[in-house]
């Protein structure tokens, strides 16, 4: 199990996890046959730069790949002798250990001299090629400055700032992004479904927040996970718990730090300090919770100025977590969570250094409750629930009319005015081509409207009603209720010119896996070549994996 990363790694581009703007260039490249000389891949660790590289050099010297197709077939030659790390004209080099002019000379300059053995092209992938030497790099210039026609260079980097601008400049630059703990999950599960294994819900969010966009990091930590677990049980291990998870990485209090915000946010201090001592007891680590605290805030502090901030400058806290801060950010202010964060920053700074374990979050918890003054509620024994019937009430009135300017009539009284149908009812294709439209369309009527649309996926189209699944059944009740439907039915309609309805359903549902095979896991589905596919990938991001 500790080699679930070498297991599982990904063989062809559409089962490269995210990356999909680097990607998508790549294939055009190779279809159309218009390949750069050199390419220099920079980005964090563990996103899969040596991975990709080495599915290019696949693709380049695959003997089957038909011209309209840029993925490697695997099974012929050339792809087995590169899989399996013997083929001779497919050099990996890592620069950390082969800093030297001379290394550059011996093992890049010479070798790109020489025609390759028996495949076409001469692929030399060099690794973590900041640590050259200059005088390695004026050497590795050179070559690049005339390479042979039968050479490609494929330089990876986590420091693309160390490398010389004359270098840079030679090369057609991707810059590898983090990928997302939605993609980092599905790829987590992949694995878990191919082993046979279940894993409870919110153990792969999880393990994919705690890896941090790593992918190698979070196959690792699954791996180690597997191992203990297994380690642990006589019988066949199927599903993995929390408890088992809770081995290896530490345990999220993620939840429980959107509940206080939520208990401070209505002013409860009696349940908010009660809450922290429960923690305390369940053995948290209050340095930990308090760091989820502030991130939580700054999340929502970040929604609250411009909702389009929260994907570009938010920490990734995966889809469960992100619908349960959404849902509670709504109950609050911008100026809230400053004052929310001016509070507990310095709470958060000197915790290293007080004696006094617990109060001084205990005080701050009394300061944002309005200086003390408590709500007179009785203490419940156990933590509320997120969704209390309040904060759906809060939900509901929150789900702003869209404003006409989305193509969307609203009178003067506020009410949608009906517009006139015109179009013919659309078929799924057709909602999927409309799919990132309508995404960002209703993400001007709520921010969270859109996040759970962004989440669903259209399966159906039955007479006028679009059928959409969703994974968790918080996202099915959110676009389940009145208010929130008739918003997303209505800029729905707008886009499809005709009357549409929608239902949310939850993936597991029984009479949904009769209707639909799961698209973007599908093993057998090509994304080069089906337009549904590629539409989902668009919208969704993600990847197919298998
Ligand atoms: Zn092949």
């Amino acid at each position: 199990m500790a080699t679930l990363y070498r297991k599982y790694r990904p063989q062809s581009f559409s089962e490269v996890v995210g990356q999909n703007h680097i990607k998508l260039t790549l294939e055009y490249e190779l279809k159309s046959g218009r390949l750069a000389h050199s390419y220099l891949f920079c980005g964090p660790r563990a996103v899969g730069k040596t991975t990709l590289s080495r599915v290019l050099a696949k693709s380049l010297n695959c003997l089957n790949r038909p011209e309209d197709s840029a993925e490697p077939c695997n099974h012929c030659q050339n792809c087995l002798e590169i899989i399996s790390g013997a083929a001779l004209d497919i050099i990996e080099i890592d620069a950390a250990s082969h800093t030297g002019v001379d290394n550059v000379r011996e093992n890049i300059i010479a070798g790109a001299r020489v025609s390759p053995s028996t495949m076409k092209y001469k692929v030399f992938i060099i690794d973590e090629v900041h640590m050259l030497s200059s005088a390695a790099f004026n050497a590795l210039l050179k070559i690049m400055e005339e390479p042979p026609a039968f050479v490609v260079f494929v330089l990876c980097t986590t420091e693309v700032h160390k490398i010389p601008s004359t270098i840079i400049s030679r090369c057609q630059r991707f810059d590898f992004k983090k990928i997302s703990v939605m993609d980092i999950v599905h790829k987590l599960d992949y694995i878990l479904n191919a082993e046979g294994i279940a894993a409870e819900k919110g153990v792969l969010e999880a393990i994919a927040r705690y890896s941090g966009g790593h992918m190698r990091d979070a196959e690792s930590v699954l791996g180690q996970i597997l191992a203990l677990a297994e380690r642990k049980r006589e019988d066949q291990l199927l599903t993995i718990t929390v408890e088992q998870a809770e081995l290896v990485i530490p345990r999220s209090s993620l939840t429980q730090a959107i509940q206080l915000i939520e208990m401070l946010a209505i002013r409860d201090s009696g349940n908010a300090i009660r809450l922290v001592n429960l923690l305390v007891d369940d053995g948290y680590d209050l340095k930990t919770f308090l760091n989820d605290l502030i991130e939580l805030l700054r999340q929502m502090l970040l929604l609250k100025i411009n909702p389009e901030l929260l994907p570009a400058l938010g920490v990734d806290l995966g889809e469960l977590i992100t619908t349960q801060m959404l849902i509670v950010s709504e109950k609050i202010n911008s100026t809230w969570c400053l004052k929310a964060l001016q509070v507990l920053m310095p709470v958060r700074l000197a915790f290293k250094d007080t004696i006094f374990g617990q109060l001084p979050l205990e005080m701050a918890i009394v300061e944002l409750s309005e200086g003390g003054v408590s709500k007179p509620t009785p203490v419940s024994p156990t933590s509320e629930p997120i969704l209390t019937s309040q904060t759906k009430t809060v939900i509901v009135e929150s789900c702003q009319p869209v404003p006409p300017s989305l193509g969307v009539s609203v009178s003067s009284n506020g009410g949608v005015v009906p517009f006139e149908s015109t179009g013919a009812l659309p078929d799924l294709n057709r909602i999927l081509a409309l799919w990132s439209d309508f995404i960002s369309a209703s993400k001007q009527a709520s921010a969270t409207l859109s996040f759970s649309l962004g989440v669903s996926r259209p399966i159906a189209v039955r007479g006028n009603k679009l059928i959409l699944a969703l994974k968790h059944k918080i996202h099915q009740e959110r676009l389940a209720q009145v208010a929130v439907k008739s918003v997303a039915e209505e800029v729905l309609s707008r886009l499809c010119q005709t009357s549409m309805l929608i239902e949310a359903v939850l993936e597991e549902a029984p009479e949904i896996l009769e209707v639909v095979e799961p698209v973007v896991l599908a093993p057998t589905a090509s994304p080069a070549n089906d337009p549904i596919l590629d539409e989902m990938l668009k919208t969704f991001g993600g990847q197919v994996v298998g």
